[in-house]
């Protein structure tokens, strides 16, 4: 299948990120000594470099193009650094990273980036962005392929054609043929798997999409390393499914407890599409992320990658969610709550161990922390004693509320045990 309806795949906008935000990512792709100083109140910031380059990207796509022509060896991706003096001028600019030499792109660049005038600020800042530019017919097809895949690996061969799996994916691919989910490259995600695939609802005049948006890296991504990318991608379909089902269940999602039971789901359907796809085709190469996803679900019913990636408890969210639903009084789910409370307030934190030992013993508060104002919301409405109008924990309950505060001040003292651990995991998935 194709998806070549223009309609279908909307392009945004060639610019990829300033160096700030793209630091806040991946921190790798940039020289560490050219990044501006996002929000330092003397130079300029982000938001002020952005307004400036953002309507002149047209500029340095003129001086790609031409370069391009010369030379179509020019990459797709490169730095452009440069030095905006105290009154808003800019005093030197450079292509940082692979101009392959072009001397017309780059001085072309430079004249362009030169004659930009920026606002007065207290010092002179020095920022690096890097710029993607793509063709955009090239970067579509590319995108396409990447449904099309999908499509021939379940939908065009012998599936189980009730899985979840297959539904999640066949449903979602038939909204897409129809134009009521839409797909697109969207330039502004960031250079990440895990970040650069997303969907999300948006109004379009008086109509809502649903919209699965990809990076152009992701593209990039998909050509060397499929499997990964199809995961994602696979994901995303779930959380579309959910949408195309009920628009409104989805957008109700607002709180921590069932958007963590929400993505637990889209996590264990994306396990499901590895186990029954990535791992059973020889074609394909799956990553350590992949590989971790589907032996959770196998070996532990998803309990390590919860705790792992995402940082989550499952027994803590399960109990604290299924506490409204026990047919006893309210005071004794309130008890229940409060028991598992007092039992994570009464255990102490050891500070010697291996650093996955500190971590996991760590989680369950974190959970506990998330999930505690919901669960007695539930136990509350369940018991018709959520009256309307502004309501919290503090006020309906305040015993339940000092142990909360008590709960945190205990996370807060050892919070490194949990966030140094929970960065370093995410980190080592991303890279394959
Ligand atoms: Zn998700």
């Amino acid at each position: 299948m194709r998806i070549n309806s223009p309609l279908t795949i909307m392009l945004a906008t060639t610019l990829l990120g300033s160096a700030c935000m793209k630091a806040a990512t991946t921190g790798a792709a940039l020289r560490t000594d050219a990044q501006p100083r996002c929000g330092d109140k003397n130079g300029l910031t982000e938001e002020q470099v952005r307004e400036v380059v953002v309507p002149r990207v047209k500029e340095i796509s003129a001086c790609h193009r031409k370069g391009l022509a010369r030379n179509p060896a020019i990459p797709f991706e490169i730095n452009i650094r440069w030095m905006i003096e105290a009154d808003g001028g800019v005093s030197q600019s450079a292509v940082t990273s692979s101009g392959m030499g072009i001397k017309e792109f780059e001085e072309c660049v430079k004249r362009e980036v030169t004659g930009w005038r920026f606002p007065r600020a207290a010092r002179r800042s020095d920022i690096t962005f890097p710029f993607v530019f793509k063709d955009e017919a090239s970067l579509l097809s590319a995108a396409n392929q990447i449904y099309a895949d999908l499509e021939e690996l379940v939908v065009k061969t012998p599936s189980p054609r009730n899985s979840r799996v297959y539904r999640a994916i066949a449903d979602t691919l038939a909204e897409i043929k129809k134009a009521r989910i839409k797909v697109r490259v969207l330039m502004t995600l960031p250079p990440s798997v895990f970040e650069g695939v997303v969907f999300d609802v948006v109004r379009d005049k008086d109509r809502e999409y649903g919209v699965i948006s990809i990076s152009p890296y992701v593209v990039d991504i998909h050509a060397r390393r499929p499997s990964i990318v199809l995961s994602a991608i696979v994901h995303e379909m779930q959380h579309a499914r959910s949408y195309a089902i009920s628009p409104a269940g989805f957008k109700d999602k607002k709180n921590s407890l069932e958007r963590y039971l929400y993505e637990r789901d889209a996590y264990i359907i994306e396990a499901e599409f590895v186990r029954d796809y990535i791992l059973k085709n020889s074609r394909y190469d799956p990553t350590p992320f992949e590989r971790f996803l589907e032996a959770s679900l196998r070996e532990d019913g998803f309990r390590s990658f919860s705790i792992g990636m995402l940082g989550h408890d499952m027994e803590i969210a399960r109990t604290l969610y299924l506490v409204s639903e026990k047919k006893v009084s309210h005071a004794e789910k309130l008890a229940e709550i409060e028991g598992t409370l007092e039992r994570l307030l009464a255990k102490p934190i050891l500070t010697k161990g291996s650093p996955w030992d500190l971590y996991l013993q760590m989680v369950p508060i974190y959970s506990a922390l998330q999930f505690t104002p919901q669960s007695i919301r539930y136990v509350n409405a369940a018991h018709g004693k959520v009256a309307p109008g502004p309501w919290s924990v503090k006020g309906a309950h305040p015993k339940l509320w000092k142990r909360l505060l008590d709960l945190e001040s205990k996370f807060a003292a050892n919070r490194a045990l949990y966030f140094d651990y929970l960065q370093a995991i995410q980190k080592k998935m991303s890279e394959f």
